[in-house]
């Protein structure tokens, strides 16, 4: 299993709902929660897999024991807006504060079918709104302030690059 790097197709599209009876979708999962952990993230969606589907890993301690994957989730911000450095796996070495509301009620499916609600706060909120936006095909460079978009534009600019290199 391989991250894909900005600015890939697939993490700027809207990803699909999961069919629940997918083949091999608790493998799947095992195996982005080993990615994660290998890649040294806190959170991983499939869209950085490669996959356009709407399911994502976050893990507090970034440990896979920690690790929920929330498929088909919903969510709802609440709470005042604080700003945080973030990071993305498919954007090595770029970071940058980001404002978000600090807590996200969140309802979504687990691998055996079940469905969940949770409310989450301060490290967990951040995790699972910026993977969230994954699964719109919003990467957390567009949150970021002018300044700072002007700041990571050359580390942008070269990931571009690279790409389109091959
Ligand atoms: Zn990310």
């Amino acid at each position: 299993m391989e991250i894909v790097y900005y600015p890939d197709p697939v993490l700027q599209r809207r990803a699909a709902p999961v069919d629940l009876a997918m083949e091999g979708l608790a493998e799947f999962v095992e195996e982005m929660k080993a990615a994660m952990k290998s890649a040294n993230g806190v959170g991983l969606a499939a869209p950085q897999v490669g996959r356009s589907l709407r399911l994502f890993i976050a893990s507090e301690s970034g440990e896979v024991a920690d690790a929920v994957a929330f498929i088909n989730p919903e969510l709802r911000t609440f709470g005042e807006r604080v700003p945080f450095e973030e990071g993305c796996l498919s954007l090595p070495g770029v970071n940058g504060d980001v404002e978000r509301p600090e807590s996200v009620a969140v309802s979504w499916t687990d691998v055996h079918g079940k469905r969940h609600e949770e409310e989450f706060s301060k490290l967990m909120a951040r995790i699972v709104q910026h993977e969230f936006d994954h699964l719109e095909g919003i990467l957390f460079i567009t949150r970021l302030t002018p300044a700072d978009r002007i700041r990571v534009k050359p580390a942008l600019d070269s990931f571009e690059e690279h790409y389109r290199s091959g």
